[in-house]
């Protein structure tokens, strides 16, 4: 069991009020808030082991190095990887998707007339970097239709599988919808059928317990952000062998063995793909977000969670007109639209009652198209939302419906 009233605590910012009205937070898909122990660990950094890492010989470049080190350790063991070597930090989880597809692009290993799969659910940091693949290797973009509940159509999926796509590529859970893809079965039809796998954590992240031994894909990207790190971080795990076979992505500093004006050696695992100076305060500021969410415990936020979601709905099915999308067993986020009501329209009235929420396509124009909208209301959870948010969800969407009406 969880208690969100004191986890709340932990949250300074969620004790803002909006028109005089307590903040409502229900926007956690979009970015969650962060607890004292990220915003102490970030200032921590900078107030005691804040230098440059790995080239410095001097005491605080050893502490920061070591820091940021034991960081990639807290991640690989928070996704039981098999090396922190696998572990790249990213700026987030798009950052990790065109990593992948532009080291896939350079690698040759993806050629002319080559497919590629992606699912109806995508996010666009899911498509775009697969379509700019596609343009630059000649191989084509083929999609997972979905059902009218917003699941995948496995049996189609199956189906596509026959053309033999040299890469899968899809969410764990659907930003849009909540849809929670089986991300163990499709990665193991995907692998029999001979394809690399990446899947598309960034919602994943801050409902579920990610083991890539047990999924068995290539590549995992999510964001800190959504997972109560600050922005501007993420991470890009990779199976060892693939990260191995394909070349990094961008060149500098740290990403390098030996360089002479004739030819270039790049450094090993993982900071062949980490050119530059990285985010040393985000590498260490998720991992303590990461510390954060194991303290709490995963099983007991997913349970939270899915009672608020379920109540959520069972409230706002009383409104005339509604629908929801995406299926029942939906995690992290629960989008619905209203007869008659602009979904923008019914958003800046929540707002003016305090409640956050997002309306529009959430970055999944072709999932739109796919139901005909333009948009849905989309209320997203997080550890620390509690039943009285619904509360206010409900009450703030059925007074708005009425005005709106
Ligand atoms: N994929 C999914 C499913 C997402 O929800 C998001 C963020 N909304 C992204 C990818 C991209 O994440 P970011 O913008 O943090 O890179």
């Amino acid at each position: 069991m969880l208690d969100a009233a004191s986890l709340r605590r932990d949250f300074p910012i969620l004790s803002t009020t909006v028109n005089g009205r307590p903040l409502v937070y229900l926007d956690n898909a979009a970015t969650t808030q962060k607890p004292l122990a990220v915003l102490d660990a970030s200032r921590r950094y900078y107030e005691e082991t804040n230098s440059n890492i790995h080239r410095g010989a001097h005491f605080l470049a050893r502490l920061a190095t070591e820091g940021f080190e034991a960081a990639r350790h807290t991640v690989a063991t928070h996704l039981h990887a098999e090396s922190p070597d696998e572990v790249i930090f990213t700026s987030g989880c798009t950052d990790g998707i065109n990593l992948t597809a532009i080291s896939l692009t350079r690698s040759g290993l993806i050629g002319p007339g080559d497919k590629v799969l992606i699912s109806t659910l995508e996010h666009h940091s899911n498509i775009v970097p697969w379509q700019m693949l596609c343009e630059q290797t000649g191989a084509s973009l083929l999609i997972i239709p979905c059902h009218e509940d917003g699941s995948l159509d496995q049996d189609a999926y199956a189906k596509l599988l026959e053309q033999q796509p040299k890469l899968v590529a899809f969410n764990w859970i659907s930003n849009a919808f909540g849809t929670v893809n089986p991300v163990v079965d499709m990665t193991a039809k995907a692998k029999a059928a001979g394809a690399l796998v990446l899947i598309d954590a960034a919602q994943a992240a801050p409902h579920l317990k990610m083991d890539v031994q047990a999924i068995g894909s290539d590549f995992l990207a999510f964001s800190g952000h959504k997972v109560y790190a600050p922005t501007g971080t993420g991470v890009l795990w990779g199976k060892r062998s693939v990260l191995e076979a394909i070349p990094p992505y961008r060149g500098g500093g740290e990403m390098i063995k030996e360089v002479t004006f004739e030819k270039t050696t790049y450094n090993d695992l993982p900071f062949k793909f980490e050119a530059g100076t990285p985010n040393i305060e985000g590498g260490i500021t998720l991992a303590a977000a990461l510390d954060y969410v194991n303290s709490v415990g995963l099983d007991a936020i997913r349970e939270h969670e899915t009672k608020l979601i379920q109540s959520a709905a069972t409230g706002l099915s009383e409104i005339d007109g509604i629908r929801f999308y995406g299926p029942d067993d939906r995690a992290g986020a629960l989008s619905f639209a209203i007869k008659g009501v602009h979904h923008y329209d019914l958003g800046t009235l929540l707002d003016q009652m305090g409640v956050a929420v997002r309306t529009g396509h959430h970055c999944c124009q072709p999932l739109m198209a796919r139901f005909g909208i333009t948009g849905t209301t989309r209320a997203s959870f997080a550890l620390y939302n509690t039943e009285e948010d619904v509360a206010a969800l409900v009450s703030a969407v059925k007074k708005a419906a009425v005005m709106l009406g």
